[in-house]
């Protein structure tokens, strides 16, 4: 039988809703509006468009977005004394330093630099932290965070299932690791120097991959009726956009599928206006 499809965008836009109808709620009560500073550096074209997307998702909702559109030659002390003052700026909520940076900025220096509570990607060590130790108020990585919120929404219950992640980074296999640990799951991390990844994910009962190489996992390594989220967005030489598993073979294995794109992108999104959102709340608690 054929996969069904988990269908990231409807419920980001359910969730984009959700956001844009407590802001009205919020401007009725007398409250501020959100701000999110978005930062970027240099003139890489795929970071240029996730920025555009992310301030027009913030119009959308109902957010300000302040855009800091820095030269290449920006030096790391210049981005550093940037991120103190947004640290320092009642408007500003949350701070994004769109990655990646050129080659002479430190991208873990940066990340740190930015206050725990504005860190709405949730790449700083303390909320990384928080986050390893169960801590419930805590700002997430957005991408993981927004594949739970996916599953979730789609009532796929994962408590107890093996879970098998293909990568490892920092910005989505790591933080996945955790919150799949949190839901129950018995997990498994798997990157460069697995051996035999092949026997791994056809153990998977739920299988998240975030590689970043165009079908790189056959569907035939797919157990039948697996749960299968693919992160990966790789454009093909013809234009047209894939992910890291092979999808139509996959399709006829899984129970549910993520499709790209149209799957995890939309919901990384939305995680994004969440976490402002719910760190515009925290600042104002501190302030209050
Ligand atoms: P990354 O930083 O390049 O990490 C890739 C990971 O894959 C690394 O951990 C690497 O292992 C691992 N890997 C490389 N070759 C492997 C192999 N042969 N077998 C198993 N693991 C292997 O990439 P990323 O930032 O995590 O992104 C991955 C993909 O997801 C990209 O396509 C990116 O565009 C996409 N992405 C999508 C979203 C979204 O919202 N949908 C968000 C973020 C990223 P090592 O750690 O050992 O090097």
């Amino acid at each position: 039988m054929p996969a069904k499809i988990i269908n990231g965008e409807i419920i980001a836009r359910q969730i984009r809703k959700d956001i844009a109808r407590s802001i009205q709620i919020r401007l009725s009560e007398g409250k501020r509006i959100p701000g999110l500073a978005v930062v970027l550096v240099g003139s890489d074209p795929a970071s240029r468009i996730y920025v555009t997307r992310k301030r027009s998702v913030c119009e959308e909702v109902g957010f300000f977005s302040y855009l800091y559109d820095l030269s290449i030659n920006t030096t790391q002390v210049q981005l550093l004394d940037l991120i103190q003052k947004l640290n320092q700026d009642a408007t500003i909520d949350g701070i994004l330093v769109q990655l990646p940076l050129p080659s002479d900025i430190d991208p873990m220096l940066i990340t740190e630099s930015i206050s725990p509570i504005k860190d709405v990607d949730g790449f700083n060590s303390y909320n990384i932290g928080r986050l390893c130790k169960r801590s419930p108020s805590v700002l997430r990585p957005c991408t993981s965070r927004g594949i739970i919120t996916l599953l979730e929404r789609y009532h796929i219950n994962i408590c107890s299932l093996h879970a098998v992640i293909v990568g490892a980074s920092n910005i989505v296999g790591r933080p996945m690791s955790m919150e799949l640990l949190l839901s129950g799951c018995t997990t498994t991390i798997t990157h460069r120097f697995t051996k035999n990844l092949e026997c791994f994910v056809s153990q998977a009962d739920l299988l998240i991959v975030a590689v970043g190489k165009p079908r790189f996992i056959p569907g035939y390594w797919i157990k039948y009726g697996a749960i299968v989220v693919d992160v990966g967005i790789n454009r093909l030489t013809n234009g047209k956009i894939v992910g890291d598993v092979d999808f139509d073979q996959a399709f006829y294995r899984a129970s549910w599928i993520t499709p790209v794109p149209g799957g995890v992108g939309p919901m990384t999104i939305a995680t994004l206006m969440q976490n402002t959102l719910y760190a515009c709340e925290i600042n104002e608690k501190i302030t209050l």
